[in-house]
């Protein structure tokens, strides 16, 4: 697998790859990669004969009070992690690669809507920081598909929205979260986690389960259950910031006749922000 910072030398080898035949299908990460990133490199093995993975923790999606210089940088682990499951290229940008003009004027992709609640209500700026750089990300690689994990449902859903209203001509596949075996959903950020705060965390899959439950069970009344959800979450310890029920496909308010559902929620779980999420077929 090749280690690859320079822009230019990534465009040589795609290029050879693409006169070869071959598809590309890309994962952008942050790092610090777990079994929840790994397996979005299985996704991606499915679509393309070349995986590139990326790794950048991308300033602008961060907010000023966040964890931006805290965030987990550990690309030797992450090499080693990614030689074993033969990614075929590492790709390791610096800022000035990926913002040529710099942070105060690049140029910013944003999808107003989509990308305004939740976190992004939540976390101002976050989305167009994260659609900015995949943008940049997408003309780089130029890969045939992306693969981005419905760990992180909005921003998937966001990122779908931005390809399909800028014709972007790349398939985004989404994959499902991989959790711990208490159900806690694999992240970065639970590094983070005290003891005590590892023990209290999957209490918020078990409180999406809970409601998913519920409605299974026909209950229809979604703002009760979200306030239930909300309820939960203090009760467990959190300090939770939004528990929604929407409709899975665009995020839109439900009603009793929808049938394909997703559970959101995030919270703080003291220092540490946690975002989890269930679909409910009914
Ligand atoms: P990150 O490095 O946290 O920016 O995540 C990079 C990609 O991995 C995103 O598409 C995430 O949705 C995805 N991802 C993160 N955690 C998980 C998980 N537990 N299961 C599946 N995908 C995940």
């Amino acid at each position: 697998m090749d280690v690859i910072t320079d822009k230019a030398e990534l465009t040589e080898l795609l290029t050879e790859w693409r006169r070869a035949g071959d598809h590309i299908a890309l994962v952008p990460t942050m790092g610090n990669l777990h079994a929840g990133h790994t397996s979005l490199i299985d996704q991606a093995r499915k679509h393309a004969e070349r995986v590139v993975v990326s790794v950048f923790v991308n300033p602008t999606q961060f907010g000023p009070d966040e964890d931006f210089d805290e965030y987990p940088r550990t690309l030797d682990r992450d090499t080693r992690r990614l030689r074993k499951v033969r990614a075929d290229v590492l790709f390791v940008p610096n800022v000035e690669t990926m913002y040529p003009f710099g942070l105060e004027q690049a140029s910013t992709v944003s999808v107003p809507f989509l990308a305004d609640k939740f976190c992004g209500s939540h976390r101002p700026g976050h989305f167009d920081g994260v659609t900015s750089v995949v943008t940049r990300l997408f003309a780089i690689v130029q890969p045939d598909v992306a693969i981005f994990g419905l760990k992180d449902y909005q921003q998937q859903m966001v990122i779908r929205r931005m390809t399909e209203d800028l014709h972007i001509p790349i398939r985004i596949v989404s994959a499902p979260t991989v959790r711990e075996d208490d159900g806690l959903a694999m992240s970065s950020r639970n590094s983070y986690l005290s003891e005590e705060a590892r023990a209290t965390a999957p209490e918020m899959f078990k409180a999406l389960n809970r409601a998913a439950d519920e409605i299974r069970q026909g209950e229809t009344d979604f703002d009760k259950l979200e306030g239930l959800l909300m309820n939960t979450l203090s009760d467990k310890g959190f300090q939770p910031e939004y528990a929604a029920i929407r409709r899975a496909s665009d995020l839109s308010r439900a009603d009793s006749s929808t049938a394909e559902l997703v559970i959101l929620a995030a919270a703080m779980l003291g220092d540490t922000r946690l975002i989890d999420n269930v679909l409910v077929t009914r």
